[in-house]
């Protein structure tokens, strides 16, 4: 009897420590049923993310291969592993990391973005696809507007408003200052995300759950975060895997027909 007792207080400690904490709204966690262990994924977010988990175990058997990924919808739960008990005495751990968006994501590449800035108006890129100082890996596809502190932002293409910050004042030509920009995050029909970076303090315009349309004001640009000085950051991304994204060479429409290629230095006119 004492043994018995002893075996399922090892057994609630196993499962205890597989019991992660919600971790900015994504949850993964075991429990024991019956005879298995059941995974449940959690999203709490206003956003589709990608997520990847491993996890290492004695005694069990798992109903799929790991490690493994997967795309667990906003606001949503599932199931994404079971693992049958083969001995009593089993143990598990495991690890997750999640990126916001879809890995699935397929970008409508017949689709002409807007330069996010008001109509007749021109700016310069000062960094484009590629570009030395900040555009390569996650961001190669990124493109700097040169843009005075307080400029109108305006949605590129329409979407869902997934994620904004707004309360930062700090910034810097220093990876220091990163996590210091403010920004907004909309995602496409097409499921794949775009930011607008460096906005100024409460230079937020909308909020997230909202629909904005193509041409719509969204924001006031600003120099908040990773940045030599005031300026635009747009970029169009999906989820790579659970800890990284892709970004996508996208194409806007200017005075000059089809923008293919932002070159920096150059001047380009919004239009419709
Ligand atoms: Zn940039």
């Amino acid at each position: 009897m004492i043994q018995k007792f002893f075996k399922f207080l090892l057994l609630i400690a196993v499962l205890h420590s597989v019991v992660f904490a919600i971790d900015n709204g994504v949850s993964v966690k075991a429990r024991k049923a019956e005879n298995s262990v059941i995974v449940t994924a959690v999203n709490k977010n206003p956003f589709d993310v990608t997520v990847a988990y491993r996890a290492s175990f004695i005694n069990l058997k798992a109903n799929k291969k790991l490690p493994f990924l997967f795309v667990l919808k906003k606001h949503s739960k599932k199931e994404v592993l079971q693992l049958k008990i083969l001995k009593n005495n089993f143990q598990y751990k495991a690890h997750y990391d999640w990126t916001i968006g879809s890995k699935d994501a397929k970008h409508d590449n017949s689709y002409i973005y807007r330069l996010p800035y008001k109509l007749g108006t021109k700016q310069m890129v000062s960094q484009g696809y590629n570009g030395k100082f900040s555009h390569y890996g996650q961001s190669r596809y990124a493109v700097d507007f040169n843009m005075k502190e307080g400029t109108g932002v305006y949605a590129a293409r329409g979407g869902i408003v997934v994620q904004t910050k707004s309360d930062s004042n700090r910034g810097g030509a220093s990876r220091a200052y990163e996590k210091d920009a403010n920004f907004i995050t909309i995602e496409h029909s097409d499921k794949t995300l775009a930011t607008y970076a460096h906005l100024k303090k409460n230079g937020v315009l909308v909020k997230v759950g909202e629909h904005v349309k193509r041409g719509q004001l969204i924001g006031y640009s600003g120099k908040t975060g990773f940045a030599r000085g005031p300026h635009l950051h747009f970029i169009v991304y999906k989820a790579k895997d659970g800890k990284g994204r892709v970004s996508i060479a996208v194409k806007f429409r200017s005075t000059n027909g089809i923008v293919m290629n932002p070159v920096k230095g150059k001047n380009y006119w919004a239009v419709q």
